[in-house]
């Protein structure tokens, strides 16, 4: 353990479960000194976050829907009131109809491609906006990632096309809020076995070609995406912004992939 983030405040929102990319990145930020406030969408959730969040030592836990500004309103009111201001912010979220999670892109249904933009790019805009207002002598935004926002990967589909505009977003976010000394930053993590995950066609087939090609041999842990967070949440980064960091044991960088792989 450190001491990255003692006397540091921020708010971790998309944690569902301990499989969750947000409990890898808020665990390395707790045994860093960090002090969380989680929100989690919709009360279901509240019986999960509870127990994992009172393992890092809090017992700050806020509703939110990422598609009801009101709910973003009422969240960043109550930060506001218990804790004034805040060093940083993790936004783990996205979400889109599984059922356009296989298949062809080009078969995306409109009402389909808003939801998922709204939640999954819309949703970081949001919260950073507000978030700002609380960083008064600077901070941190930080959010999650994938490479089918770069290149096509197979069902990635309509999460593609909202990862790139959340990867534009996270760079246009960093020039503005840049010169009142807050940070924004995405991390584009390799594939990690999720709930979020779970929605993507043959996602375990994805998992194998990754392990089998990058240049690590291997899939990338949770634990690992927390670390390179903490990088990014603490001083250690403090001349890092506009990044997209990936943690994806090195897939990105390969050009020809050395193994030959069924169709699917
Ligand atoms: P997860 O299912 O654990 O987390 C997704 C979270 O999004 C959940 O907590 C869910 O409640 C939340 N969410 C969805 N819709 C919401 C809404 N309307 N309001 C509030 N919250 C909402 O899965 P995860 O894989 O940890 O996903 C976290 C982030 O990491 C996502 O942005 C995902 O795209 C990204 N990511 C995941 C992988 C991977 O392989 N798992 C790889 C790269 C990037």
């Amino acid at each position: 353990s450190n001491n990255l983030m003692a006397g540091k405040r921020g708010l971790i929102m998309g944690l569902a479960n301990d499989k969750s990319i947000a409990w890898g990145i808020a665990t390395q930020l707790a045994e860093a000194g960090a002090e969380l406030a989680f929100s989690y969408q919709g009360e279901a959730l509240k019986k999960r976050v509870g127990p994992l969040a009172a393992q890092l030592r809090s017992d700050f836990l806020l509703e939110c829907d990422v598609s009801d500004m009101a709910s973003v309103d009422a969240l960043f009111a109550e930060i506001e009131k218990r804790w004034g201001k805040i060093d940083f912010l993790v936004h783990a979220i996205g979400f889109s109809d599984k059922a356009e999670l296989r298949g062809r892109y080009v078969d995306t249904s409109r009402d389909n491609f808003m939801m998922t933009m709204d939640i999954s790019v819309y949703s970081f805009t949001a919260v950073c906006q507000r978030a700002a207002a609380l960083m008064p002598e600077g901070g941190s935004l930080l959010t999650l990632t994938y490479y089918g926002a770069e290149q096509v990967m197979p069902h990635y589909n309509v999460m593609g096309v909202a990862k790139a505009a959340l990867e534009a977003s996270v760079k246009y976010i960093a020039e503005d809020l840049g010169k009142v000394g807050i940070r924004c930053n995405a991390i584009s993590a390799g594939p990690i076995k999720t709930l979020a995950a779970s929605g993507i066609g043959d996602f375990r087939y994805i998992m194998k070609w990754n392990e089998l090609n990058s240049p690590l041999r291997r899939n990338v842990t949770q634990e690992e995406v927390g670390k390179a967070a903490l990088y990014l949440l603490s001083d250690l980064g403090s001349g890092t912004t506009g990044e997209n960091l990936h943690v994806d044991a090195g897939y990105h960088v390969v050009g020809m992939k050395a193994v030959d792989a069924p169709d699917i």
